[in-house]
This record gives structure tokens, sequence and C-alpha cells, in this order.
């Protein structure tokens, strides 16, 4: 039997799944997690401990067609001041809970658009959040950039904020894929915006790419790869197109009659990872890359990767604070994500309150399952000695589940007793074969492709 006829046997090309950037997944939360749980979980954390800060900016000049993004188009700057004004009290609210001596480890602005901000609008934020909580030695901040919305005053107020990483989204250089995808950018404008930042001392770079696009074939993403190399992003990401148009209503102006086949987007994938592993860059991770010498990289040989809302990180801050509309908390309790409408949003920061609306506590066994299935989403492993020594489970019930899993996946695993592995070849099964240790009913509307 052929490697292809195999994974469609075990289901790949049908499954729908979670991402498992959280566990339990986002459908899960509920509204137990309000604005009381919220606080008394940033009062517990340590004195002087790093934090992790995401602010969301939930606005863009155009709506591509692809996103699923929770953001909104906006024509002019006055929504943004007020939301401005909104993040700052959320985080005032934040820092009359948070111990003494926190410092910022990682700091991450995302979006919708955060590059929509004026420069001074950059200044006034960044100013907020450093007088709030400053940065730790060896910080990062990280911001994510649209080349449309992007210039060289931007790139100054950004650098002098201590902007340190820079993540471009480019999804695919072919015009007729743009057009197809309501997302117009010219390989000129992402050289251009890279050469930018490169001049401002941005040393790390990191670009999104898509597989799974409307009339994407192997010749388009080959050149899309190589023009991406040519430019040299330390990191990359390679993430699968997921067309859900139930959830985001822009996708129904994608014809889904172009959309490649669940096998022709294994295959897509397959040749991007290849070219980038041939180029030089280490995977990471089920869809990430990075070039050797990046800190992603070193984390996958030291197994010090981790997975959290904005994906793969190398960030090893106990607490992840979300401020902004749908921005999403992890604390070692459990999550807290705020109201997803920016009007609901405002409305609560306005009450001089937070905007929790939804989240999840964690039991013993949710820390345990999560710790099984980040294990396999960065390691594609999952060592028994390590599980032990910091969850309340047996070696014989591991290993019980472990072979369990395996005879589920006809027995393609690695299981002994030291663990569970996950073959080279079968790794596109990684997200199947984690939800094979998710205790929770699958939404049936949520969750993407698996491949
Ligand atoms: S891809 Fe970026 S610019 Fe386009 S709608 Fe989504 S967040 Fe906005």
């Amino acid at each position: 039997m052929t490697h292809i006829a195999q994974l469609k046997r075990l289901g790949l090309f049908d499954a729908k799944v979670p991402r498992y950037t959280s566990y339990p997944s986002a459908p899960h939360f509920n509204d137990r997690v309000d604005e009381h749980v919220f606080s008394s979980w940033i009062s517990s954390l340590p004195t002087g401990t790093g934090i992790s800060l995401y602010v969301h900016i939930p606005f863009c000049r155009r709506l591509c067609w692809f996103c699923a993004c929770r953001t909104q188009g906006i024509q002019n700057d006055n929504p943004i001041t007020g939301y401005i004004s909104r993040i700052e009290a959320e985080l005032a609210h934040v820092v009359k809970y948070l111990p003494q001596g926190t410092t910022l480890t990682h700091l991450h602005w995302g979006g919708g658009t955060p590059t929509i901000l004026s420069p001074d609008h950059i200044t006034r934020l960044a100013t907020s959040i450093q007088t709030s909580v400053p940065f730790a030695p060896n910080y990062t901040f990280s911001v994510e950039i649209d080349p449309n919305e992007l210039d060289a005053p931007r790139v100054n107020a950004l650098v002098r904020a201590g902007m340190n990483r820079a993540s471009i989204g480019v999804q695919d250089f072919d015009p007729e894929i743009q057009s197809a995808i309501g997302r117009p950018q010219g390989f000129g404008d992402t050289k251009i915006a890279i050469d930018l930042l490169r001049e401002h001392g941005i040393s790390s770079i990191n670009a999104d790419i898509v597989y799974g696009l409307p009339k994407q074939n192997k010749r388009r993403l080959t050149d899309t790869v190589q023009k991406l190399v040519s430019l040299t992003p330390e990191r990359i990401a390679l993430y699968g197109y997921a067309h859900v148009p139930w959830m985001a209503r822009r996708q129904n102006l994608i014809d889904a009659d172009t959309l490649p086949s669940p096998t022709d987007r294994l295959e897509l994938f397959n040749t991007a990872q290849n070219l980038l592993n041939w180029d030089g860059y280490t995977s990471v991770g089920i869809d990430h890359f990075a070039l050797p010498d990046d800190s992603m990289s070193e984390a996958v040989t030291t197994r010090t990767l981790r997975r959290n809302f904005q994906g793969y990180t190398v960030d090893p801050a106990v607490a992840l604070i979300g401020l902004g509309a749908s921005a999403i908390s992890q604390f070692p309790q459990g999550y807290a994500q705020n109201a997803s409408a920016t009007s609901k949003y405002s409305a609560a920061i306005d009450t001089n309150s937070f905007a929790i609306a939804r989240g999840h506590e964690f039991s013993p066994d949710d820390k345990m399952r999560a710790a099984i299935i980040e294990s396999l989403m960065c390691n594609f492993d999952v060592r028994i000695d390590e599980m032990v020594s910091s969850h309340a489970v047996t070696r014989h019930d591991l290993y019980q589940m472990f072979a369990r899993v395996n005879q589920k996946f006809e027995y393609i695993l690695d299981v002994s007793e030291s663990g569970l592995s996950i073959p080279h070849a079968a790794r596109p099964l990684t997200r199947m074969i984690a939800r094979e240790f998710d205790a929770y009913q699958l939404s049936t509307m949520g969750h993407s492709s698996a491949i």
C-alpha cells in the first residue's frame, strides 16, 4: 500500500481537528471564568516574575477574503484613538493586581493590522506599556506587519519603542492567487518592507505563507517559496488555509471549486517543506521552519519549544496576558478570554472593569492531557519520565493510553516503556493523534482540515 493510501485509510483527508494552540480548544471555554477569577490569577503570579503580553489590534484598512481573524475594516483613524485608551485602561487595571517586580519577557502586537497605528499611536501605546511593566533583559518585542501598511516613520517609531522582531504576512506571491483571495501584495512590496526593517536593525523576521489556497498548485507554490527564501527570513510559518465560510463570512467570496483537494493539500505542504529543508531551514513543529542558528531551531534541539495561542514560541513566561477585544490570557490555572466584539469589549472596559467573557479553569486531568498534546505538537513524542515527574499519572496508565492510540493508528507509532513517538512518515497525522488524547467532545463546526 502507498503512503498516501495508508494516510487516507487512517482518515487524514476527511478529519477536522483543532489546531491545538490551547487545550482544551476555545470552543470548550465557558462563562465560569469571569473578571474575579481573572484578577485572582493575576494576583497569584510569583513576585518578580516575567510575563508575556499580547495586544490585539482588531482593525484593518481592507478585509482580505481568506482571513478568518476577528477584525474590522476602518477607513479613518477615529476608532483607533478610543481603542488605545481602552487598552491603556485595561492595562492599568491589570497592573493593580500584578505582583511587585513583574517584568515583560515577551511583548507581541497582533491583529488585525498593528501597523495601521500611526507613529504617534505606536509611541503612545508602547510608552504606556513600558511605564506599566518594564522590559526584562533579553526581552522580545514582535509585531505583525502588513507590508501594505508600512512606511519608514512607522518602522522608526516601532524600533524606538523597542521592537526587535517582525512577522510579515505573505500568503502567496502569485498574482492570480492573490486576486482569488482578495489580497493583492506584490513581491516588491514585501521586499521593500523586509529591506526597510533590516535597514532599521531588525535582524529577526518571520514570514507567513499559506498552502491550500484557491488556484494554488505545486508550480505556483514552488515559485512563492523560492521567492521567499531569496529574502532569507529567519523563520517561516507554512499554514494550511482553513475554508470555513460558515464562521468567516467573507470567505464566501472565494470560489470553493478552485480549492485544492485534500490530497493536493498534502502534496503542496510536502513540496514547500522539502524546498525549505533543502534550503537549510529546520522543521519546527508541524508547520514552522527556522534557520539553524535561530532560537526556534535551538528550542527544537533542547526540547524547549512551546505552543500557545500565537502558535509556536520560545517564550518561557509562566503567564501570557492578552489585552484588547477577543484576546486570550493563559495562566497556570487556566484560560480567560475577553469579549470578542470591540463594542462589548469597550463597554466593559469603560465601566472600569475587565472584559472577560469566558475561559476555562484547568483540572489536573486537563493539565496532564495539555502536556501530552503540547509535547506531540512540539516534539512529535511524549516521554513517560517527563510526564510522571510533573503530573498525577502513573507509568502504567500512560503506557495503556499510548498502546490504545497506537492500535487505533494501526501500530504505525513507536510505543515503548519510555514513551510514544511519531515516526517521520506519520507526522501529517500529528493533530489527529493529539486529538486521541483530547477528552472533550469535538465541535462539528469549528475545526479545520487535519492537513
Ligand atoms: S490578512 Fe491581515 S490585513 Fe487581511 S483581513 Fe486578515 S488581519 Fe486584516
